[in-house]
């Protein structure tokens, strides 16, 4: 399907979520945008398939809501369950649909919201004039081809290669990584029917987790975050993760897991792949390219979700390009915006610390299950309405311990 014009007003690198988000957006108002991949669609990208509250809001947002929900698995609570065994639920609206299908949707959504797509097309490097982009490098079809555009946005995901190219990439390594498998088992379909995230001390640093996709699949997986030291020019070494080891674990230790997998079929491999949070690693834009969603750091740290974000930073990129302006101005108003929603990416870094303290869990399940207050309170962060200074600061905490 490769198919570059020779000028366009943007040119949107990377059709995940966030990609796809942007390019939709900035089409439905009219403007020229190219939509590239270095994969054709659909194609697989390695995650839970979780998708939480702030995705679905971004969802109906771009008008595909209906669209997933018809062929997504609808889920009404997260289950967390702590070393001991006890859990919570904590209601949310939320569904799961493997991403080859999301992202199929959401690239088709683009194009005919009047995207030109090229795919498999791969972003090389940026052009410049003066320190100014002026379009990309691309390879397409074993050739280089050259695209001028007024702005370039990057969408690339937590593989930094396209970031180190802009001269953005303040981080090379992760700031974790996770592995996930599919397994069908029909015999486990209604049994597991919630978003099941389990912490013990053999997966500390993360968690392990559970979450049932339509006609009886799930999504099975385990992740660390905080999995690689980082030096100062930003490169660095993973500290002893080995995620098999952990995903054999986590079989181990918490049964329903060990009898999903013996008793199903694994579909596909096993595979592991990086994340990016925080909104950390990586600068934000330089004159004429934004970078947006996991490239720009966009998944939370704890949990790894970044659908809903990604999708939101998409969103509010193109929303940036459309206000238009000069490239400070547009580079400006986009810090603000992303700075904005720093405070929620803090706040999920901050949790971050129970994956290495899951005896936690048992304390913070065992209060919650005492108490309405913080049942609301987490129902509160998931769903995204309460703030999250609230809850950080030291009445929240104390409220935790005593309420
Ligand atoms: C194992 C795992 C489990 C996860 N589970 C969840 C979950 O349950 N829920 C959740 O919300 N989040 C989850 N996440 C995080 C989620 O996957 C990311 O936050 C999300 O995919 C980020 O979207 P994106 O559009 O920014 O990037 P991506 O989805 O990574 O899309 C980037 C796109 O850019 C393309 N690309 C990259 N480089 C180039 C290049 N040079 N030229 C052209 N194209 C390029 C890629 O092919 C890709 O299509 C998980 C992550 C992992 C690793």
């Amino acid at each position: 399907m490769t198919s570059l014009p020779r000028s366009a007003d943007v040119l949107v690198v990377g059709a995940g979520p966030a990609g796809s988000a942007c390019a939709l957006e900035l089409a439905r108002q009219g403007r020229h945008v190219v939509l590239v991949d270095q994969h054709d669609f659909p194609r697989d990208k390695t995650c839970g398939d979780g998708l939480i509250p702030d995705a679905y809001r971004a969802l109906q947002r771009m008008g595909v809501l209906g669209e997933v929900l018809s062929v997504a698995q609808p889920i009404s609570h997260l289950r967390c369950i702590g070393p001991r065994g006890g859990h919570i639920d904590v209601p949310g609206t939320m569904a799961v649909l493997p991403r080859r299908t999301l992202d199929h949707i959401l690239f088709n959504a683009a194009v005919r919201a009047g995207a030109q797509p090229a795919t498999p097309v791969r972003f090389e490097a940026p052009l410049l004039e003066g320190e100014r982009v002026v379009g990309a490098r691309l390879k397409a079809g074993g050739q280089t081809v050259e695209l001028r555009v007024p702005w370039v946005v990057l969408a690339t995901g937590a593989v930094p290669q396209a970031l180190i190219a802009a001269g953005l990439c303040e981080r090379h390594t992760p700031d974790g990584v996770a592995i996930r498998g599919y397994v069908k088992n029909d015999a486990m379909r209604g049994r597991i029917d919630k978003l099941e995230v389990i912490w013990h001390k053999r997966l500390s640093g993360g968690y392990g987790w559970i979450f049932p996709a339509p006609d009886g699949l799930f999504n099975i997986g385990t992740g660390v975050v905080g999995s690689h030291e980082v030096q100062g020019d930003g490169k660095g070494t993973m500290r002893g993760v080995n995620l098999r080891e952990m995903f054999a674990a986590f079989c181990a230790v918490y049964p329903p897991a060990g009898e999903l997998v013996q008793g199903g079929t694994l579909v596909g491999e096993l595979k592991g792949a990086p994340l990016r949070c925080s909104l950390r690693g990586a600068r934000w834009s330089r004159p004429g390219l934004l970078v947006t969603g996991e490239a720009a750091g966009s998944t939370y740290a704890f949990t790894g979700e970044g659908i809903g974000k990604a999708l939101e930073t998409g969103l509010l990129a193109a929303e940036t390009l459309l206000e238009g302006g000069g490239d400070a101005a547009i580079e400006q108003r986009y810090a603000s915006t992303l700075r904005a929603l720093q405070p929620r990416f803090d706040l999920y870094e901050k949790a971050q610390h129970v994956n290495n303290r899951p005896w936690l869990v048992d304390f913070v399940i065992w209060r919650g299950n005492k108490s309405a207050g913080i049942r609301r309170r987490m129902a509160g962060v998931l769903e995204e309405t309460s703030n999250p200074g609230n809850i950080l600061s030291w009445r929240g905490l104390t409220r935790l311990v005593f309420e």
